[in-house]
This record gives structure tokens, sequence and C-alpha cells, in this order.
């Protein structure tokens, strides 16, 4: 499973490793390093021609195979990820520079997962029938056909296989392309898929860029479905081109998640968490609270707790145990943080620590690593609390009622995710009904049950991922009426 590197990756393409029909690739960098450690294919439209007609010649068979056919299949690409936990972590974490640890824990257990819970979704899936005086009528719930699922570099696997295992469960032959920053583990993906016996086209995996390799997925008039996550500039050239052809859509986009902080919060519980949900993966997930808002009676009383904490997070080699944050995903991410912390000190924003990047000395002294950073003093409406920065900074506001906490809260474009602290649950209850956010979360933060709906709304995205949703998303319903 492991590779040698320097190492050429290879689009999986009916079963079969090719590379890419124009020849051109693009380098593969380790972030914690800047070390150029292999190369992958930039696969353009003759690459996904030849994927779509392998998965139009698999979908007549894939569509037909018995659920539970579907079931053991997806369960054992489940098993063979997890016994290769360690090779994938390692592969995940020197392509985006996350810590090791979080990549066992959490993301590469998480995508194994994914593959057993859509197992299950498949053999429980079922839909609906409606009867009237004169009629009955039953919901036929059929695979879409082919579809294309295209991921981010913030979770690589665990994403990737969000989307790929529903759309196979229901029974759709996949064209899938994880980001270019973060190759390795969807390649490692397809090796899993070939000694699990998939069919061949069933899942065919394409690498290169947005421009290249993404559009020529989106345009394809044979791909009838696109479930895309990524940053909402994305999401929004992929709806102007998926729109006029009248494609199913699933966008998962970007996010500027408040985190209501109440005086009643139980203390202990709610500033450990807020550690994780400010800089769990260097604040490169879509969920991170980047906009702590805080009552004003324990403001200052949570900002000397939450900097002294914050100080002492140890930045450094994603390889190393003691590692709590890693490199961020790539010198053009690396740039674009440093960029916004300028932003937010020219808006008056004061920087209460990090604002920096970090040397690390060994093998990771050209790495891209910025210290954790946390910004007081800035209006609701300035850039750095309005635009998505996705990385290891946060803001602080104090609020002084609650009316003025849902008023902070909503004052971006976003509305993917909001965490509320306090142990006022019907002040929770007011805030959550109350909140543009398509995920609350109550005294907790990433909590995750697969079955609930999962997505955001405002510029944060369509359509929602998990459970039925995503079965629903990749089948067409048909109602068929008959009298009685
Ligand atoms: P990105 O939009 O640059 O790229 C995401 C994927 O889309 C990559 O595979 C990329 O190659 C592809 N892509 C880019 N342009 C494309 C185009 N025109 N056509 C087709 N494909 C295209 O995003 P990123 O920088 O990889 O990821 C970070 C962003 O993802 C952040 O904005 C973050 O909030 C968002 N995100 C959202 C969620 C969510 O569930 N809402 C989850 C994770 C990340």
């Amino acid at each position: 499973m492991q590779l040698s590197t320097p190492f050429q990756l290879e689009n999986f393409i009916d079963g079969e490793f090719h590379h890419p029909a124009n020849g051109q690739h693009i380098d593969n960098i380790n972030p914690a390093t800047a070390e150029v450690y292999g190369q992958i294919p930039n696969s353009s439209d003759i690459d996904i021609q030849m994927a779509v007609d392998a998965a139009k010649r698999a979908f007549s068979s894939w569509s037909k195979t018995s659920t539970e056919t579907r079931f053991k299949l997806l369960n054992k690409i489940a098993d063979l990820i997890d016994e290769n936990l360690n090779e994938l972590a390692l592969a995940e974490s020197n392509d985006n520079g996350k810590p090791i640890w979080l990549s066992k824990e959490v993301d590469i257990p998480r995508a194994s997962s994914n593959f057993r819970f859509f197992a299950t979704a498949c053999m429980h899936f079922a839909s609906e029938s409606h009867h009237n005086e004169s009629s009955i009528n039953y919901t036929l719930r059929q695979p879409i056909g082919i579809v294309g699922c295209i991921s981010p570099w913030n979770l690589p696997l665990y994403l990737f296989t969000w989307k790929i295992a529903p759309a196979l469960a229901a029974g759709n032959c996949v064209i899938a392309k994880p980001s270019e920053v973060t190759p390795v583990t969807g390649y490692l993906l397809a090796k899993i898929a070939k000694e699990a016996g998939l069919p061949n086209g069933v899942l065919n995996i394409v690498h290169g860029d947005g421009p290249s390799c993404g559009e020529a997925i989106v345009k394809h008039p044979d791909i009838k479905a696109i479930s895309f996550t990524g940053s909402t500039k994305a999401g929004e050239r992929i709806a102007s081109i998926a729109a006029p052809m009248f494609k199913k859509l699933s966008l998962e986009l970007g996010g500027k998640n408040p985190n209501i902080i109440f005086a009643d919060c139980d203390w202990d519980k709610m500033l450990s968490t807020t550690m994780r949900s400010s800089f769990a993966n260097q604040g490169q997930i879509c969920l991170c609270g980047s906009r702590i808002l805080i009552e004003a009676s324990i403001y200052e009383k949570f900002k000397t707790a939450f900097v002294e904490r914050t100080k002492k997070l140890t930045v450094g080699d994603p390889l190393l145990d003691n590692t709590k944050q890693g490199a961020v995903a790539s010198k053009v991410h690396f740039d674009k943080i440093m960029k916004c912390i300028e932003t937010a000190k020219k808006e008056g924003g004061i920087i209460l620590c990090g604002g920096n990047a970090v040397q690390v000395s060994g093998r990771c002294e050209n790495g891209y690593f910025i210290e954790p950073t946390i910004i007081e003093n800035l209006g609701s409406h300035c850039k750095t609390n309005t635009e998505e920065i996705f990385g290891p900074v946060v803001t602080l506001q104090p609020f002084y009622a609650v009316e003025e906490a849902l008023e902070l809260a909503n004052a971006t474009t976003y509305g993917l995710a909001c965490t509320i602290w306090t142990q006022d649950i019907s002040k929770a209850n007011h805030i959550a009904s109350k909140i543009e956010s398509g995920i609350v979360w109550i005294n907790c933060w990433l909590q995750r049950d697969l079955r609930t709906p999962f997505g955001g709304i405002k510029n944060s995205g369509v359509g929602r991922e998990g459970g039925w949703e995503a079965m629903r998303f990749f089948t067409e319903a048909k109602n068929v009426c008959t009298m009685f």
C-alpha cells in the first residue's frame, strides 16, 4: 500500500491504472517540508471521456446488482481501509500537513465509517407510497446513472468517501476527483476498490486541477449529477456550468461559523471544546468556529484563559506525536492566511497571540506553519469577520444580549454551522431556531451522527448530505400511479 517516493500517480479508469492522455502532470508537495515528493496527472476531457465510457459499460449491471452484493463490497472496502489505517494516515499527513494522530483517530476511521454506514443504508433504503380513495402511488428511487464527486484538500479521504460511498450504494457509477493538493489517499482508495473486487468501471478516480479536470467532469453531458465540496467561488462556477444543463447539484461550500458563548455555560467543557473548534486541523475544517462571540460579563475571563491555552499549542512536525498543530495545506494557502492576518491588522484588529509564521527546525524547516492566532477589536462587518480565512485564526467579539448575539452571528453571507454554549436550554433552542445556518451544536462541537442532514444555507451551499438525504440525492424519484 505504501508509495515509494518520488511517485507518479495514475488515474484509475475501468479497473486499470492509466497515465493521463495529455501526458501532463502537477507536482505534489508535502506542505510540512515544502518538498516535491511526487507527481499527479493533470487530466483533461480525454481522460474523463474514457472514464465515462467505462462507467456506461458498467452501469447496466451495477445498477441491477443486489443490495446485498453492494453491502458486501462496500463493507469490504471499509475493512481494507481499516487494515491499511497506518499507511493511509501517513499518506494523509504527508499530503495535507495534519498531525498524524489526527489522521489516525479521525480522518481514516471516518473514511471506513462512511463506507460501512452507506453499505447498511442501501439495505434499509425504502421509498414512499401515497394512496387515496381512487389510486395508489408508489415512488421508485432509481440510480441516476453516472455521477461526479469532487472534493477538497482539508479532510481528503474523509470527504471523498462521504460522497463516493452513497453514490455507489445507490447504484450509480462514479467519476471522482480528489483535490490536486491532496491526491494520494484518493489514489490508494482506487487500489483498495480494486482489491475489494468492485467491478471495473463502477468507480473511476481521476486526478487533476479544477479548471482542467474538475470542469471536464462538470461539463460532461453524460454525468448527470455533481456532488461538490469546496470553496464558494468554485461552487459558483460549477453551478453556472451545471445549471443550464439541468444537472442535479449538491454544493457544500465555505463557512464563517459563529461560536456563541454565554456566561452560564459549562466553563471547562466550553473552553476545551472551543480550543478544538478553533484550531483543529489548523482551523481548516469547514465547521470550525472562526468568530467567537462572548457574553460581555465573561469576555475578559475567557480572553485570558483562551489566549493562555492557545499559546501552549505545539506547532511542528506532523509526524511527531506531541504536535498539536501541523502545517497548513499549501504555500498558496499559507500566503492567503498570512495576508488575512495583515488585513486584520489594517482593519484595527489587535493580535492577542500568534499572527506569525513558525520556523520549525529539522526536516520541516521549509514547511508552511502558522501560529494559532487570536484577534480582537474588530467590528462584525469588516473583511476579517465576514470572509472565510480557513486557517488557525479566530476573532473575539463581546455581546450584551441574546438578540445582539444573534445579529452578530447572522452578519455574514455564510450559513454553515453554529455552536452555542449555555446551560439555559430554552435560550439555546431559541437561538437554534433563529440562526441562519444548516447545522447547530448546543454545548458540543463536531458531534456527528451520519444519519443527520449535513449542509449549509446562504453562500454555504445547496442541498444536504448524510443519511437518507444522500441516498435521495443519488437517486431519481419516479412516481408510479395505479387506479383501483
Ligand atoms: P476549491 O474550491 O479550491 O477546490 C475543491 C475541489 O474542487 C478541488 O478538487 C478542486 O480541484 C475542484 N475545483 C476547483 N475549481 C473547480 C471548477 N471550476 N470546476 C470543477 N472543480 C473545481 O476548495 P479547496 O481550497 O480545496 O477547499 C477549501 C474550501 O472547501 C473552503 O472554502 C471550505 O470551507 C470548503 N469546505 C466546505 C465543506 C462543507 O462541507 N461545506 C467541507 C470542507 C471544505
